[in-house]
C-alpha cells in the first residue's frame, strides 16, 4: 500500500499549531485516498484548538461552519477545512447534530466519523497514523464498514446509508455484510434527509467509474425505491427488438456506457433517465408485442419532476430534459438538407454532440455491447456541411426582425412570435428565401391568418 506523504506546505501548516502548543492531524478522505494511491481532493485537518484560537493563528481564515467547529484556513495556495475535535449528541432531525461538544479527544472525534476508512488521523510532524477502527485493514480488504454499531450509526444520521453506497460505488468496494444488513432498517431515517444532501451523494454515485454498482446497491437495500421510485418502476418492464434487458437494466447499462464520454454529469443523468417514461407509455400491440410510443415525452416530463424534487440547478435540469426529449431521432441518408436543418434547429447546434453521446450510451446499453463510435459519422458530416453554409437555423438568423415586422403593421406580441416562427420554417425549407424583401412580402401575406389586420 502506498505510504502517506503530506505536501510540504501542509506539514508547515501543522507546524503552526505545534508551535502554539496545539495538535493538528490530517483526517478523513485525504488519508483514505492517498493510502489507496488515488488523487486527493482536499486535505481536512482536526485540532484540539478551538475555532477562535484557529482564527488567531492564521491571517486568512473563513468561518465556514464556526458553530460546528469548522473554519477554512487559506494557507500557501491550499484551503484546509479545519475542525475542532468534537463529539456529537442528539440527531433528532436526522440531519445536523443538535449539539456539538468541543473539548473532545482525538479518539472521540474519530468515533463520530462514519466509516472505518474515513476514521483515521495522521500527524504529519511525527509521521504517526492513528487507526483505532481498523481503517487500513478495511482499505486492504476493500470494505466499507460502519464505525461502531451500524444500526445505531445509521439512526443518528440517515444519510450515512447512502454514503456507504456512494463510497462503495466510487471506490469499487463492497459494503461489509453487517453494515449492509443495517441499511433497510434505516430507510425511515433516510427519508428525513434533505433533498440537497441526497442529490450530492447521487451525483457522486453517477460520476463513479461504473455507476450501476451504486445503483444496484441502492436497489438491493431499498434506497432506490425511496429516492428514485420512478426508476424502480422500470424493473421487470420487458422490451422487444434489439433489447435484451428490461428497462431498468437497460438504464443501468446505458449509464455505465456513458462513462466512456468523460465525467459529464448531464450526460450521465440523461442516460439514467432517458427511458423512465416507458412504464407509463407501454401499450400491448395487436401482435402481443409491447410498444412505447412517445415515451421520450413521458420521460422528459418525469425527469424534470424528479430533478426539481432533488433540487438540481435549473440549468442542469433543462439540459438533461432537452437531451431526454430529443433522444429518439432516426437519421437516414435519404434525409433532405431541409430535414437536417430542422434537426439542428430543434436540437440546437451546441447540443448535437451531447445527444450523439447519449445515443451511443443508449445503443451500448441495449445488449451491453459497446456501440461502434463511427455509427453517427455520416450524420455528423451532413450537419457540419449545413453549419458551414451558415444558413439560418434560428429566429435570430432571419433577415428580418421584430422591428422590420413592426414597420409593416405587425405589433409586438404572440402573433409576431408566430409569424417569425413561420418565416423560420420557410427559410429552413429553402434558405434562398432569407432576404428582407422576400420575408417582408411573405409576412404581409400571412399576417391576416394570425389576426393582424391588413
Ligand atoms: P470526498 O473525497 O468525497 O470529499 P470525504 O471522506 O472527504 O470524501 P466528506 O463528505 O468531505 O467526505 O467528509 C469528510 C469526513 O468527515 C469524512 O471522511 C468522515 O470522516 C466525516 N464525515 C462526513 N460526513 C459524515 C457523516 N454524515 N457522518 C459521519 N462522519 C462524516
Ligand atoms: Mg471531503
Amino acid at each position: 500500500m502506498p505510504v502517506l506523504s503530506v505536501p510540504r506546505e501542509l506539514r508547515e501548516f501543522a507546524q503552526v499549531f505545534s508551535s502554539a502548543g496545539k495538535k493538528c492531524f490530517f483526517v478523513g478522505g485525504a488519508l483514505r485516498d492517498s493510502l489507496l494511491g488515488r488523487p486527493v481532493n482536499d486535505w481536512d485537518a482536526a485540532t484540539d484548538a478551538r475555532p477562535e484560537e484557529v482564527l488567531g493563528l492564521f491571517r486568512k481564515v473563513i468561518p465556514t461552519g464556526i458553530k460546528h467547529g469548522t473554519v477554512t484556513v487559506l494557507w500557501k495556495g491550499w484551503s484546509v477545512e479545519t475542525t475542532t475535535f468534537r463529539t456529537e449528541a442528539g440527531y433528532s432531525d436526522a440531519r445536523r447534530p443538535d449539539q456539538v461538544a468541543f473539548g473532545a479527544s482525538l479518539e472521540e472525534d474519530l468515533e463520530r466519523r462514519d466509516f472505518t476508512v474515513n476514521a483515521m488521523a495522521f500527524d504529519p510532524l511525527e509521521g504517526r497514523l492513528v487507526d483505532i477502527h481498523g481503517g487500513q485493514k478495511d482499505l486492504a480488504a476493500r470494505l466499507i464498514r460502519a464505525v461502531g454499531e451500524p444500526a445505531k450509526r445509521f439512526d443518528e444520521d440517515g444519510l450515512r446509508t447512502l454514503r456507504a453506497v456512494r463510497f462503495a460505488s466510487q471506490l469499487d468496494f463492497e459494503i461489509e455484510p453487517a453494515t449492509l444488513a443495517a441499511i433497510p432498517g434505516a430507510l425511515a431515517r433516510l427519508s428525513g434527509v434533505s433533498a440537497e444532501r441526497l442529490r450530492d451523494e447521487l451525483e457522486r454515485i453517477l460520476l463513479s467509474p461504473r455507476p450501476s454498482k451504486g445503483l444496484r446497491l441502492m436497489e438491493e437495500t431499498g434506497i432506490l425505491g425511496l429516492v428514485l421510485p420512478e426508476l424502480l418502476a422500470c424493473r421487470g418492464v420487458e422490451q422487444k427488438g434489439l433489447h435484451v434487458f428490461d428497462v431498468l437494466d437497460h438504464l443501468y447499462a446505458s449509464v455505465d456506457a456513458s462513462a466512456q464520454s468523460g465525467e459529464d454529469l448531464v450526460l450521465r443523468l440523461a442516460a439514467l433517465l432517458h427511458d423512465i417514461g416507458k412504464p407509463r407509455a407501454k401499450a400491448i400491440g395487436e401482435d402481443g408485442i409491447p410498444t412505447f410510443y412517445r415515451h421520450e415525452e413521458y420521460s422528459a416530463r418525469m425527469a424534470a419532476e424528479l430533478m426539481r424534487r432533488l433540487r438540481f440547478p435549473n440549468a442542469t435540469t433543462e439540459a438533461v430534459v432537452h437531451l431526454v426529449a430529443q433522444h429518439m431521432f432516426f437519421y437516414e441518408p435519404a434525409w433532405t438538407d431541409a430535414a437536417v436543418r430542422r434537426f439542428v434547429a430543434r436540437v440546437g447546434r451546441d447540443s448535437v454532440e451531447a445527444l450523439f453521446a447519449l445515443r451511443r450510451a443508449d445503443t451500448s446499453g441495449m445488449a451491453g455491447i459497446p456501440a461502434d463510435p463511427r455509427l453517427l459519422d455520416p450524420f455528423r458530416e451532413r450537419i457540419e456541411a449545413i453549419l458551414k453554409a451558415e444558413d439560418a437555423l434560428g429566429i435570430k438568423d432571419l433577415a428580418v426582425g421584430g422591428r422590420d415586422l413592426a414597420e409593416i403593421g405587425i405589433p409586438k406580441g404572440p402573433a409576431m412570435g408566430r409569424i417569425l416562427s413561420e418565416l423560420l420554417e420557410t427559410v429552413l425549407d429553402d434558405p434562398a428565401q432569407n432576404s428582407r424583401g422576400t420575408l417582408l412580402g411573405i409576412a404581409g401575406k400571412i399576417k391576416g391568418k394570425y389576426g393582424v389586420s391588413p
